[in-house]
């Protein structure tokens, strides 16, 4: 499949940044360049450069980092994108439509270089006026979408058109780069051996951000001459942790907030519930109720997701743009399908389209678990464990809801108390397990912070959120006199650890990936060093 915006660009080119870790001075011009280029807000940098320090007295080194968009050949926020508004030109540059974006904040949570902004209101640099730059770029597609630098695609395009050599020429170079005091940002086509780049790369000792990620950048740091040894062990010191890496460690997103949980809780507990609708019609018990609170369930989640993007009115057609690789576009579709099919199982009363609902409700949060593992920019979401934890839960919240009801409206639900309550205490048990290995997972690399808040909460949700329901669950089936009592608990207990659970995750362990280096250069005649990832674990 080709990528959207493929057909833009010249093939035969693979544009590529380097910057030079050596010579970097931490200045900042490149940054002001670009802001005056694009006129962006406030609050924005599409380059930035990153101070970071490391090592221990009087060994202690400062190291000056150019980030922005890495321009990756593999990106994941183009693969997560619902709407296929970011693509990818044929020469590597990385696109976005502000016509077609949603400004779901997908593709921000989904890249690990923290790239990506949403800007909701136009603002300038002073109040009252705007600059000229800012008058003459202002531009408000940009608003309520995603952003991030374009490596002034307009200059390339400009530049070839005119016989310009992009990286030669200012006037077909991108601003940052034109603007850089110490000649430490190049430009040019990796795939010509006689380019700048291709000469800087061949002759230095090179390292691309987050390597292990597969996420390819096109963006090189190069930190010295390849003619002499690199003698720095390979091993990343992931502890370093100095006063001076303010946005450099791992800080909370703060892209998808209460409402995206609610998102999760809403739609998990919604096929969870769809899922024990499909039981119960096995068992020969009518399950619309079931159905009717699994459809209202889901409903909430997608509102809450509606109310989160930037331009909620393109949304509910535009999510539908890219089912190729997008996991919000497959949940969006499952959705769709799931409210008429689970409408028709109430409306008829056919078992068959019941347990249709049910296989449905089951692909809706299996879709969910893996909109969290493709969020790469996110070690709590992105780790494989948190999808069997994620599709545990939600069947779990579902259990324990029916398991309420069943012990609250006795006919006709309550011919299935018994069974829901062996329900609930299976599925507690998977969850549980589930999330001892979430926990082990992350716990074996992942930002500090992100394992300190699981810490913590570890204890309430191991003993409240299991161990509890799981004791009443057994309780209600041991002693009848109380069960319908006990079994409600039992149910409402599961189903409240399960929504908390996310809650956490989505919003309060949910750092982003930081920025790390995998070497930090010679300067001022101390010699290369091995790596830093401060804030990590
Ligand atoms: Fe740029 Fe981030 Fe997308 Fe990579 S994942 S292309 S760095 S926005």
């Amino acid at each position: 499949m080709s990528a959207p915006n493929s057909h833009i660009g010249d093939p035969t080119k693979r544009w590529t940044m380097v910057a030079d870790l050596e010579r970097c001075v931490g200045c900042q011009t490149c940054t002001a360049a670009c802001k005056h280029a694009n006129a962006t807000s406030p609050a924005v940098q599409w380059r930035r450069v990153l101070d970071i320090e490391s090592g221990t007295f009087p060994e202690v080194r400062r190291t000056f980092v150019p980030v922005g968009c890495m321009h990756c050949s593999d990106p994941p926020c183009m693969h997560v994108c619902p709407s296929t508004a970011t693509g990818q030109r044929a020469d590597g540059i990385v696109t976005i439509d502000y016509d077609i974006c949603i400004g779901c904040a997908y593709c921000a949570v989904a890249c690990p270089y923290q790239a990506r902004y949403k800007v909701q209101q136009p603002r300038f640099a002073y109040a009252g006026a705007k600059m000229k730059n800012e008058a003459e770029r202002e531009d408000p597609a940009r608003l309520g979408v995603a952003q991030k630098c374009t490596w002034c695609a307009d200059r390339i395009d400009f530049g070839l058109e005119n016989d310009l050599t992009p990286g030669v020429d200012p006037r077909a170079t991108p601003a940052c780069v034109n603007a850089c005091i110490a000649d430490a940002l190049h430009f040019g086509d990796a795939n010509d051996p006689d380019s700048n780049v291709s000469k800087l790369l061949a002759n230095s000792h090179t390292f691309k951000m987050h390597a292990e990620l597969g996420t390819d950048p096109n963006f090189h740091y190069v930190y010295g001459n390849k003619d002499l040894d690199d003698p720095a062990g390979t091993e990343m010191a992931r502890t370093v942790d100095k006063h001076a890496d303010l946005g450099v460690k791992p800080w909370l997103q703060q892209h998808w907030d209460w409402r995206a949980a609610g998102n999760f809780i809403g739609g998990g507990t919604g096929a969870g519930l769809a899922v024990m609708g499909a039981l119960a019609a096995f068992l020969g018990v009518k399950s619309g109720g079931l159905h009717l609170a699994a459809m209202a369930s889901v409903a909430l989640g997608l509102f809450m997701v509606f109310l989160e993007t930037g331009r909620p009115f393109r949304a509910p057609l535009n999510v539908f743009f890219h089912p190729q690789t997008s996991w919000m576009t497959r949940e969006a579709m499952v959705g769709a399908l799931f409210f008429p099919v689970a409408l028709a199982a109430v409306w008829t009363g056919i078992d068959g389209l019941a347990w249709a609902a049910g296989l449905l409700g089951l692909a809706f949060v299996y879709a969910q678990g893996r909109i969290l593992t493709e969020a790469k920019g996110i070690p709590a979401w992105r780790t494989r464990s948190s999808l069997p934890l994620i599709v545990t839960t939600g069947l779990t919240e579902g259990a324990g809801l029916a398991l309420a009801a069943s012990a609250m409206f006795p006919v006709p639900l309550g011919g299935l108390r018994e069974t829901l309550l062996w329900a609930v205490l299976g599925l507690v048990g998977l969850r549980a397990l589930s999330w001892m290995a979430y926990r082990a997972r992350l716990s074996a690399g992942a930002p500090e912070m992100t394992n300190r808040v699981l810490a913590a909460t570890h204890p309430g949700i191991l003993i409240g959120g299991h161990l509890l329901p799981a004791g009443l669950a057994a309780a209600a089936l041991l002693f009848t006199e109380q069960a319908a009592f006990t079994a409600a608990l039992a149910g409402l207990a599961a189903a409240g650890a399960g929504w908390a659970m996310k809650f956490i995750i989505v919003v309060r362990a949910s750092y982003n990936q930081g920025f790390a280096i995998e070497r930090v250069p010679s300067r001022g005649g101390i010699g290369i060093a091995g790596g830093v990832q401060p804030g990590w674990q």
